[in-house]
């Protein structure tokens, strides 16, 4: 609770002094995940939203984190779903204490919060986990997707009457969440006093858990047995957890006799699910299951071009089929390399064109992670074609000079060396001389042509 606050206020500092687009880009989904006196973690929803916090917002935020005390050495950021995050947090408000319990409670000095049916809250509380983002309306149907979209509308449309339950599968990244929370979303537009519950399988464990340690089983078995709609993400995650499966067991079969719609995900089919009990794959079995696929390229441009309108920006057609082209993986990462691109050009007023699309994601997603300095200094060298050694020993030339500060700079944006490290390799005794240089070419990389093709040029060779 305490950390949230913390972290609220430190978003709101660094809030003033990025740009909104930038703000809700890089910092609005992130959060707090520990601290101590050595480490913080803050937790980032995707990959290229840590690279791009490592590398061009670290100083900031240890500068505003040490601004509200926070004096730890090291920052890690660490991927987490923003999702479950939430969720951890909001029963408070929605789940009341029960008074025939609280004794108990008291007893063992917790403040266990149980799931009263109250029908003032209810509805609220069966909406947790959900996220008024995803809809069908901006979920783009193609190759790979679209039997999955249309299931999911039809049990949007009518709950609990067909595909029951609904089994979606499929790699990460490709939209099962979207669609199932679109449902979720839908089923609630329609009838908003309707018990929809979303919750991925390691909630859904989790609890059990708890519900298990402070002897509150039952409430939470009627919690779930309670639903409309029982929405179960990533079920992967349960597997080989015998317990839990068995409640879960228990918990389908009562919705499903009471022909509630149970809708779940996972990573794979429940035949590859090895440790997956027989008796729940039989259940899942019972209705339909659809394997989901990354799009094809025209769907994955038409993707990138719906999430740029989102952010204001129409974005070029060759911009578009390149990045779909090159970001094959999933539409998680398609939609992380857009946002880097775009923060990209509105940090440096450019526009999003071919040429930055490509130095950007050339350097970002073939980047093997065991690049050493030495040979970065070496590219760097022979680029400007000078002596290695030159630019390590004490020559003050300009022609040593410049492939000297470009090699310190790469260190910095590459490596992220400490700045007496970067000077240390590059035979500097003063490390002042690294701040220097990498302010330098960083400021110059903005209007110099040259300096930036020579960056993009190393960089592609360092990792070709
Ligand atoms: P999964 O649950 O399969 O790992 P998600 O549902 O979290 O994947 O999708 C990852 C990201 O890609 C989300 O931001 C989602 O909105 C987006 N996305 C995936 N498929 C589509 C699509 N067809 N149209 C629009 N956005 C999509
Ligand atoms: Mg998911």
């Amino acid at each position: 609770m305490q950390q949230d606050t913390l972290w609220q206020a430190v978003l709101g500092e660094i809030e003033l002094s990025v740009s909104r687009g930038n703000f809700i880009t890089w910092f609005k989904n992130t959060a707090l995940l520990r601290l101590d006196d050595s480490t913080v973690v803050i937790g980032v929803p995707n990959v290229f939203i840590k690279q791009q916090l490592e590398r061009k917002y670290n100083d900031l935020i240890v500068t505003t984190l040490r601004k509200n005390d926070v004096t730890s050495p090291t920052i890690e950021y660490k991927i987490h779903s923003p999702l479950t995050h939430q969720k951890t947090e909001e029963p408070s408000d929605v789940l009341q204490p029960s008074s025939a319990t609280s004794q108990e409670s008291r007893h063992s000095n917790n403040t266990t919060l149980v799931a009263k049916p109250q029908a003032s809250s209810l509805s609220h509380a069966y909406r947790q986990g959900l996220n008024e983002k995803y809809t069908f309306d901006n979920f783009i149907v193609g190759s790979g997707n679209e039997l999955a979209y249309a299931a999911c509308q039809a049990i949007a449309a009518r709950p609990g009457t067909k595909y029951n339950p609904l089994f979606l599968y499929g790699g990460v990244g490709i939209g099962k969440t979207h669609l199932i929370q679109a449902v979720g979303n839908t089923v609630l537009m329609n009838k908003p006093d309707a018990r929809v519950v979303y919750i991925s399988s390691e909630q859904f464990l989790q609890e059990f858990v708890d519900a298990l340690r402070f002897k509150k089983n039952t409430d939470f078995a009627d919690f779930y047995r309670g639903a409309d709609v029982l929405i179960v993400d990533d079920i992967q995650f349960i597997a080989g957890k015998e317990k839990v499966q068995e409640e879960f067991f228990h918990t389908f079969n009562a919705l499903h006799q009471a022909s509630k719609q149970i809708i779940i995900s996972s990573d794979k089919p429940p035949r590859d699910i090895p440790t997956l009990e027989e008796r729940l794959r039989s259940r899942f079995a019972w209705g339909m299951s659809i394997d989901m696929q990354n799009p094809d390229l025209e769907t994955r441009c038409a993707i990138l071009q719906t999430k740029a309108q989102t952010h204001g920006i129409a974005l070029a057609s060759d911009v578009t089929e390149y990045l779909a082209t090159n970001v094959q993986t999933n539409i998680r990462e398609l939609e992380g390399a857009l946002n880097q691109l775009l923060a990209f050009c509105e940090m440096r007023g450019l526009e999003p064109n071919l040429g930055v699309a490509s130095s950007l994601l050339g350097a970002a997603q073939t980047r093997p992670k065991h690049i050493s300095a030495r040979q970065i200094i070496e590219r760097t060298a022979r680029h400007f074609q000078v002596p290695m050694e030159d630019t390590m020993g004490p020559k003050r030339d300009k022609d040593i000079v410049v492939p000297r500060q470009v090699a310190m700079y790469m260190l910095r944006s590459e490596l992220h060396l400490s700045f007496p490290k970067i000077a240390r390799e590059l035979g500097r005794k003063d490390h002042t001389t690294a701040i220097h240089s990498v302010e330098k070419i960083e400021k110059e990389s903005r209007f110099d042509a040259d300096i930036r093709s020579a960056i993009t040029e190393i960089k592609d060779r360092l990792y070709a």
